[in-house]
């Protein structure tokens, strides 16, 4: 069901994703995707298409960051910069006067190239330019997000020290927050230990004085570290209070108000250090093509479902809740309780995808990547394998990005598509609207490639000619431009942009399918 517009809420927000990966021969790069921007809403099944090679498969990975970014924004909303305070946010309060500094010199350099730009007359040179112009803007753009995302208005004023200490204070109480909520975890772990080995000391009628005074003792350590957090909580809400009454000061301020309006809550994955995405995995998961390599065999299907929750501090080995929760979890995926201790090679591909499934929904995520999830079984199973997903999702408020290149399957399943050619996203809508209006020439292809069951129907089934150009040297202009049967001149020299062309519609073309937003106004 698409969900409508009112209840759209971001869990991530990408933009200008890049992800290059370096060949041996120095200065070429497979360019697989090459500046992405798309938000992706809680509750929602993005479904990503495109040929094999068009860069989906490493969209999904670098999303959850498996792959680092070359380039880009990857801001996630599934948690608050308080509950992590990540490194970079402090390392950005600290440094907020140098970071104005860059900024200035990107702006001024944008500037002078506009106004080459502008003075020119020859539409071969233009061309040429633009690009350079467009990778100014992106660096002063960059430049002006990572301070107004984070300090909002306050990156404006004349004095910034004062900026750096009021933000910095109230960095250092969310990081104490996190170090504390931290070490909580592992108390309570110890506590349900205790408490576990006191309970079966009762049953076996032996004493139970000391391991009483130790789960009391822990009991009460549990009891003062909430408070102790709740306390830390009232300080923080009373920082950010300051920091917003501090603020209103300059609501008339049209420059404090125009960099206040991009204060971003959300924690940029792309600038996370390597544990602090270690922390994010569990909200992060995915779902993997071939149930038969992505499954350890040496471990049974109990253990390789329980890794996660153990290396999450969920449970410890020995608690018997945990055993308690893999069976539920199993239940979840269609998994019968006396397969627990079987091992992967003991099953069908059908009921492996429900382990690989059970595996990443054990950790509780948010948002899953299902790549290519359905493509390696048998039509039937697929089915069911969709049904489970789509069951899942509702139970447990997921939001998935469904990525395969079959567009029969993403129809089914996705509220809004995505088109991929050529590490570049074409076209965006909601599912419906994409089958019954393709805008872009590619979208229109890869529809008409689709074989039909229907014996009455006189569509004819084109297939799309030509091979999918180098991603190490991709085609100017437009990527598509040597396969589009639309192709005129401005296509083969200028990168179309991404526009909104009816509501929710987005397509990158030079001469859209239906005329352009102009033509039809
Ligand atoms: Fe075809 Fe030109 Fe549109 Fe590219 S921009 S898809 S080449 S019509």
């Amino acid at each position: 069901m698409p969900i409508s517009k009112s209840e759209q809420k971001p869990l991530l927000r990408v933009s200008n994703l890049k992800q290059y990966f370096p060949l041996k021969k120095k200065g070429l790069y497979v360019r697989a995707n090459d500046g992405i921007t798309l938000d992706i809403y809680e509750g929602e099944t993005l479904g990503l298409v495109g040929e094999s090679g068009c860069g989906k498969s490493t969209f999904g990975r670098t999303l959850l960051q498996l792959y680092r970014q070359t380039d880009g924004r990857t801001m996630y909303y599934g948690r608050t910069l308080d509950d992590m305070a990540p490194k970079y946010v402090g390392e950005t309060y600290r440094t907020l006067d140098k970071r104005r500094k860059a900024l200035k010199e990107y702006e001024q350099k944008r500037d002078q190239i506009q106004k080459e730009y502008d003075s020119m007359q020859d539409s071969k040179e233009k061309y040429a330019k633009a690009n350079e112009l467009e990778e100014a803007r992106k660096k002063a753009n960059d430049a002006f997000m990572d301070m107004a995302n984070l300090v909002g208005g306050f990156m404006t004023l004349p004095d910034l020290k004062p900026v750096s200490e009021m933000y910095g204070a109230l960095y250092e109480l969310a990081k104490k927050q996190h170090a504390d909520e931290e070490k909580l975890v592992d108390l309570k772990l110890d506590l349900a230990d205790a408490e576990y080995a006191l309970k079966k000391a009762n049953e076996e009628g032996k004493n139970t004085d000391s391991l009483a005074r130790k789960a009391e003792s822990l009991r009460q350590r549990v009891a003062e570290d909430e408070k102790a957090i709740d306390a830390i909580r009232g300080e923080l809400a009373q920082a950010r209070a300051k920091i917003q009454k501090e603020a209103e000061k300059y609501k008339d301020d049209e420059a404090f108000q125009h960099a206040e309006q991009f204060r971003d809550n959300g924690i940029d994955l792309a600038r996370l250090s390597y544990n602090e995405i270690r922390e994010l995995r569990s909200d992060l998961q995915m779902i993997f093509q071939d149930p038969y390599s992505s499954l350890n065999p040496r471990m049974t299907v109990g253990q390789i479902i329980s890794e996660g929750m153990i290396a999450h501090k969920y449970f410890k080995k020995n608690d018997e809740r945990l055993q308690e929760e893999i069976l539920k979890v199993m239940n979840d995926a269609g998994l019968a309780p006396y397969f627990v201790h079987r091992f992967p090679h003991q099953f069908s591909g059908g009921q492996r995808q429900r382990i690989g499934i059970a595996r990443s929904l054990a950790v509780r995520p948010k948002f899953v990547v299902c790549d290519e999830a359905v493509s390696a079984l048998d039509v039937s199973i697929q089915s069911q394998i969709i049904n489970l997903l789509q069951d899942l999702k509702e139970q447990q408020h997921l939001t998935y990005l469904f990525i395969t290149h079959d567009l029969s399957v993403v129809k089914y399943i996705s509220d809004r598509i995505g088109v991929m050619y050529l590490g570049n996203m074409v076209e965006l809508a909601e599912s419906q609207e994409l089958f019954d209006h393709p805008r872009h020439p590619y979208t229109e292809a890869l529809m008409n490639a689709i074989p039909t069951t229907d014996i009455d129907s006189d569509r004819k089934i084109e297939i799309l000619e030509g091979d999918i150009p180098s991603p190490v040297n991709p085609p100017k202009g437009c990527k598509f431009h040597t396969r589009c049967k639309y192709c005129t001149e401005i296509c083969e020299h200028l990168e179309p942009t991404m526009v909104e062309c009816s509501p929710n519609h987005f397509v990158a073309c030079h001469h859209m399918l239906g005329g352009t937003p102009e033509e039809n106004p």
